[in-house]
């Protein structure tokens, strides 16, 4: 098998031997991999571990969650032209926890949604507890990409599938009293990707454990199962999604 893991953060804060985790995952049957910065020092990491392993690929930009902390966006300049840098991320809005900087996530928010849409970059999407503004100001610029983790209503949905954008189902899918089960049998199979975010989310039964991009295929089988088709008609489906949104440089 040959499936994609279309976001995690395979970077040395999770990690002791990111080698060793890609070639346990390679063997799994997991053998492209977004690996998904968050912060400066993050993105620098992306930068290189794109370099030296050929199946990973690189979405650099900044966390909601890391905007008050340093960041210089001249990183994202350098790497137009990076043919494995592939997308602007992990952006977007998260209000989840009390001490949320509204405004100063919506300025970092923009800021690199104006970048993605200058360049033609797909963007990569974080958005919690914040679902209509990430979906009004998705509206202002005209960029796709992926929807990481997303696990609003069909309507929701269907609102991101218009404007051309992946729903990305992870581990989340496997836990007993997931309602998102519905509303994916409702979503085609040309606007899903499979995702770990590695090293959270790690699917039933290994919850408790750190997560790595084999389980991609664990929520292969649950997601096959749930649309009723092969697991070689999932890999395949779901990579043509990455292909066709993701891999234009
Ligand atoms: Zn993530």
């Amino acid at each position: 098998m040959n499936f994609t893991d279309a976001h995690c953060h395979l970077t040395k804060e999770f990690y002791n031997d990111i080698g060793k985790v890609i070639e346990k995952c390679s063997s799994a049957g997991v053998t492209r991999y977004i690996v998904n910065a968050t912060d400066y020092e993050s993105v620098l990491e992306v930068l290189e571990l794109a370099k030296k392993y050929e199946s990973v690929y690189g979405a650099i930009g900044l966390h909601p969650e890391d905007v008050d902390k340093g960041f210089d966006y001249r990183v994202l300049d350098n790497a137009i032209d990076n043919k494995k840098i592939i997308a602007i991320g992990e952006i977007g809005l998260d209000y989840h926890y009390d001490n949320y900087n509204k405004e100063k996530e919506i300025e970092a928010f923009k800021k690199q949604l104006i970048f993605a849409e200058k360049y033609h970059i797909p963007v990569i999407v974080h958005s919690r507890d914040a679902t209509q503004d990430t979906l009004d100001i998705l509206k202002e610029y005209k960029v796709t990409g992926l929807i990481h983790s997303f696990s609003g209503s069909l309507e929701i949905a269907r609102e991101y599938i218009k404007r051309g954008f992946l729903l990305g189902i992870n581990g989340v899918i496997t836990f007993k009293n997931c309602k998102i089960k519905e509303v994916y049998k409702n979503i085609p199979l040309e606007s899903i990707v499979l995702e770990t975010d590695s090293p959270f989310l790690t699917p039933v039964p290994y919850r408790g454990e750190k997560n790595d991009p084999s389980h991609i295929i664990d929520i292969a089988k649950f997601v096959s199962d749930l649309y009723g088709i092969s697991l070689e008609e999932l890999e395949k489906v779901t990579n043509a999604n990455i292909d066709r949104v993701f891999m234009n440089k």
